[in-house]
């Protein structure tokens, strides 16, 4: 392999052909040279990573405020950050920073920061905040001698559960050597239904593995996206289109953050965003605003799908009638498929040159199996779905849903984009040009956190696949390493069998599903995991179900777990739903039997960098570093900054020491892994293969000698290859040269249509982003879903579910989508409850991240309840009263604030400003504790019991609050009411905890934060 090119990174701009998207652009330096699909990569213009002048030293490392990772310039003078602001040389976000950005000083000398390894004092209770200090000798000691045990008896009674950490290729890869299969971070209670929704169908997602080309579309829909979702890089795409004449419409029940600049805002009410998208289908289908071409030779939409009901074929009804030809084998959709030709009206393979199929009708094949096009299925499902019928579901003038549906359809049709940038497609069909239909959309937590979202998500990529928006100029575009196959081949073992003493999972923990065998299931059809992820209950759960760890383990329910060991999540508050309960749960014991007075968790290891409600409930309490004091990588084997154009990964490199006794939860679970001797990190004599985590990130190797490791920048020897290649020892000082990151740009010629591009393709499988180049066809209709029902309907034989599950499967493992009313919601007094409620960040806290940082502190030390000024004169409060928000399983006292900006059927706050007294150092009585609340306490992380007769509902036991497809947590299908708070009653919000003291090692809670540069603190 040559070496990369070194190019300044500011060459982005030019090669940008945002100025060019009129068809007949003439071919430019950059198009021309790049089509010859030479490899070339970028280098920073700057290449010291430390600056020094006379006084200070300036140090470059990569934001955590946020999930975004933009770079930054941290400014020291005699070793005390003085100030940080955003690295102009980085690619994401080009010098800007933003508030929480250039906070994060604050955070750096919080007075929360845990200092020392903490013990819980014999004899106190969880939940009291008592410890004494232990060295990390005596905690690594403890720990070490606990995991033994269990690896050596029954690994899975240890799990590893994290928040929005960006480390998951090392803790997912420590789970997996210690054999456990229970471990997963934050996905299953975030957005998993866009991850998967998405992924199972077009073959990647939004935010980090895809996202609008604002820089060409012409129309921008944006759904359910919070107010700083991908912060900087959102705003800065969002700036540059409203400045070149974009129109920007936001779907979303409130108009705040990126809503408030919309051109449009279209009200929508929580949970129906699967009826408007249904809807909008409806109308490009009836009015023929599709993409047809695109639906033809991209997707699924021409394939014939059996529909023979009661013959000798109806076992594979449903499912795509196949050609009996010989097909290589592999995660990848074989070419066995057919088409009807509609000039010699018959069917013929699949993508036949020259066969121009039908999309509609239904047709008889030569031995009278009745078939039909997906597409004519996709139509028929989206038949009743008319304007009309979305509106009364979601409250919206029917008409403004066929305007919206035109917009789109209409842009699509008459402003095409067409590039002079010749490609090849990997049937070997050469292009001239790229071309595109600049319309993009941007959907996230609002649209996924439903137990509808999976289905709704669906129908909003196939929106966008009718449009023909995938992957093209101005639409969807992916970043690496994505595209993957339909769904990625990653599996998680799928029987008991999969977990065996002293031996590593012999699949990942996490995984996806293509077929019933593929679920985590015993031979009764019971969950293996902790959380029931892979179950025949969530059987896409691709990121596991983390919000029902604590409430399973308590039960005992599918097991007990011996050791729960969590990082950065704050699972006693704002990260779990059902929060008083949880925060009873972690203290339960057992009652009777030989375990009577021991916790029904026995071992609960903390690690964070603050004092965490969640803390005061550890047996164990680590203290982590900051983002300021610790090696990571954002790799490409977890979830990089790639951007549209090529791979991109960054690194942190520490600014300053670590505060005390703190040490990197990564520099741990390295230590902890070579004291189990865990295969990967011990040579063959057992010796410890890295002597901490920057020689991990180095050396480590996904096999040995494979050459693909954590880092893809500077590999080689020499530093002088990039994706593969052998460690190179000075790959860490590359990074700090270069501004913590490193850039690929890819060909032009590769850089779009990349689930149908041979020149990409083949790279990516040189590289290993995929194991095969083969074509990633839309699925427009989804075998895999299918697969499933069959099941359920006893037509398979393989696995099937337990018989009380089999209605639940068969109803929601549709293969086209379906819009359905939210699970809590069917189950909840609508009359009663008649409000939604929905939380989102703000934009100056990332979720709790920031309570303990003075300078965030002074614009949100306390939340409101958001409503619709109808909503407190039906009700009787006025605007700034107390007042009380009851769903059916709690309520919650707190002020309320009127506002023109939410639609009057739900009330929202921001999540995590409230806090539990004396929670991160705050004082006892601060506002965060006495104004601020929280509205997890009125959501259930299970759904009440069901005892209907329909077979739906699970006798004794009950479902998680989730989507039925992937186990995500459906947060925003809470109902409410609201009603004033008398005066009388106790005056601040509700509940209120007993304060949590002050925990060895963080100092007293302070009354005034402050800071002085080169003094106290
Ligand atoms: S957007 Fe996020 S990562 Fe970027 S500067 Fe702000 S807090 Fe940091």
């Amino acid at each position: 392999m040559s070496g990369p090119k070194p190019l300044p990174i500011a060459v982005s701009e030019s090669t940008d052909f945002s100025a060019g998207v009129a068809i007949g652009f003439s071919a430019s330096r950059d198009a021309s040279e790049n089509t010859a699909g030479e490899d070339t990569t970028k280098k920073n213009e700057m290449n010291t990573n430390t600056m020094r002048d006379e006084n200070k030293v300036i140090k470059n490392t990569t934001c955590y405020m946020c999930a975004c990772r933009c770079g930054i310039r941290v400014t020291l003078r005699d070793g005390e950050i003085r100030y940080i602001e955003g690295n102009p040389n980085h690619p994401l976000n080009k010098g800007v920073i933003c508030a929480k950005g250039a906070s994060g000083i604050m955070k750096q000398y919080s007075p929360a920061r845990l200092t020392k390894p903490l013990l819980r004092k014999s004899g106190s209770d969880r939940g009291d905040a008592q410890f004494e200090e232990i060295s990390w000798n005596r905690a690594l000691k403890l720990i070490t001698d606990r995991l033994l045990h269990i690896r050596r008896t029954d690994p899975k009674k240890f799990a590893l559960f994290t928040g929005r950490d960006q480390m998951q290729a090392l803790t997912g890869l420590f789970a997996r050597q210690f054999g456990t299969p229970n471990y997963a971070a934050h996905g299953g209670f975030c957005s998993v239904n866009m991850a998967a929704g998405m992924i199972y169908t077009i073959g990647g997602s939004f935010w980090e593995f895809g996202g609008p080309d604002l820089d060409r579309a012409k129309l921008f829909i944006m759904i359910g996206t919070a107010e700083d979702h991908h912060s900087n890089p959102l705003k800065i795409a969002i700036s540059r289109f409203k400045r070149s004449g974009g129109k920007f419409i936001s779907i979303n029940p409130v108009r705040t953050g990126y809503s408030a600049i919309a051109d449009e805002w279209v009200p929508i009410k929580p949970g129906t965003d699967g009826a408007l998208m249904m809807a909008l289908i409806h109308v490009l289908i009836r009015d023929g605003l599709f993409d047809r071409d695109f639906l033809v030779q991209y997707t699924n939409a021409a394939e014939l799908v059996n529909q023979d009901q009661g013959t000798s074929r109806e076992d594979e009804f449903g499912m795509f009638v196949r050609e009996d030809i010989p097909v290589d084998e592999g995660c990848f959709d074989p070419p066995n498929k057919l088409w009807w030709d509609r000039t010699m009206n018959k069917p013929v393979s699949a993508r036949m040159d020259g066969v121009d199929p039908r999309l509609q009708g239904d047709y008889k094949l030569p031995d009278g199996t009745l078939v039909k096009p997906a597409f004519q299925l996709l139509k028929e499902r989206v038949a009743e779905c008319t304007p009309k019928w979305a509106s009364e579901i979601r409250g919206i003038a029917p008409q403004t849903i066929t305007r919206l549906a035109h917009e789109m359809g209409v842009t699509v049709r008459d402003q095409k984009i067409e590039f002079p940038i010749a490609w090849t497609d990997i049937w070997d069909k050469e292009h001239e040009t790229i071309t595109g239909n600049p319309v993009a959309f941007h959907a996230m937590r609002g649209m996924a956190a439903h137990s509808n979202g999976f289905h709704a998500i669906r129908a909003l990529t196939i929106l966008m696949s009718i449009l023909g928006t995938i992957d093209r100029p101005g639409g969807f575009r992916h970043k690496a390493p994505f595209p993957r196959p339909i769904p990625p081949c990653a599996k998680t073992p799928n029987g008991p069998e999969g977990i065996r003493p002293e031996t590593p999972l012999g699949d990942m923990p996490l995984g996806w599903p293509e077929e019933p065998d593929d679920l985590f299931v015993d031979d009764e059809g019971e969950a293996i995991r902790i959380d029931k992820a892979f179950s025949w209950e969530y059987p896409l759960s691709v990121h596991g179900m983390m919000h029902n760890v604590i409430t399973n383990a308590t039960r005992g329910d599918p097991y007990h777990l011996d050791t729960l060991m969590i990082f950065m999540a704050n699972m006693a508050w704002n990260s779990t739903m059902n929060t008083s309960e949880i925060r009873e749960m972690l203290n339960e014991k057992h009652e009777h039997g030989d375990k009577q007075g021991e916790y029904k968790i026995p071992f609960l290891i903390v690690c964070d960098a603050f004092q965490s409600e969640t803390v005061a409930f550890a047996d164990l309490v680590l203290p982590d570093t900051t983002y300021l004091e610790r090696h990571d990588v954002m790799s490409m084997l977890d979830r990089p900054i790639s951007e549209f154009d090529g791979p991109v990964d960054s690194v942190r490199i520490p600014v300053v020491e670590p505060l005390g006794e703190c040490r990197p939860f990564q520099e741990v679970l390295i230590e902890l892994a070579s004291r189990l001797e865990l295969p990967k990190f011990v040579d063959k004599t057992g010796n410890r293969k890295f002597k901490d985590y920057p020689d991990f990130v180095v050396n480590y190797e996904t096999e040995p000698g494979s050459g693909i490791g954590f880092l893809a920048g500077w590999r080689g020897k020499n530093g002088d290859q990039f994706m593969k290649g052998e460690p190179n020892p000075d790959q860490w000082k590359k990074y700090e040269e270069n501004n913590c990151v490193f850039q690929y740009e890819l060909p032009k010629s590769y850089a779009y249509m990349r689930n149908w591009n041979k020149g990409y393709l083949e790279w990516a499988q040189r590289h290993r982003l995929v194991r095969y180049a083969e074509p990633i066809n839309i699925h427009i209709y989804s075998e895999v879903l299918q697969r499933f029902r069959l099941a359920a309907q006893g037509k398979t034989n393989g696995r099937q579910p337990p018989n009380h599950l089999r209605n639940r499967i068969e109803t929601y493992f549709d293969p086209l989508p379906f819009y359905y009313q939210p699970l809590e919601t069917r189950l909840t007094d609508r009359k009663k409850y008649p409000l939604n409620a929905v939380t989102q960040r703000p934009m100056a806290m990332y979720h709790s991240w920031d309570s303990q940082n003075a300078w965030l502190r002074q614009i949100h030390a306390h939340n409101y309840l958001y409503m619709s000024p109808l909503v407190g004169r039906d009700n009787g409060f006025e605007d700034g009263d107390w007042v009380w928000v009851e769903s059916m399983w709690g309520r919650v006292r707190c002020m309320c604030r009127f506002s023109e900006t939410v639609e009057p059927g739900t009330v929202w706050t921001w999540n995590a400003i409230g806090k539990a007294s004396g929670a991160w150092n705050l004082a006892p009585n601060s506002n965060e504790a006495r104004k601020g609340f929280l509205l997890n306490h009125l959501i259930s992380e299970e759904l009440p019991r069901q005892d209907d007769q329909s077979g739906r509902g699970y006798g004794d036991k009950v479902f998680s609050n989730s989507d039925p497809v992937t186990g995500q947590a459906a947060w925003y299908d809470v109902q409410v009411r609201v009603y004033k708070s008398e005066s009388d009653e106790f005056d601040g919000s509700y509940p209120q905890f007993d304060s949590m003291p002050a925990v060895p090692g963080v100092g007293k809670p302070k009354t005034w934060l402050k800071y002085f540069a080169g003094g106290e603190k």
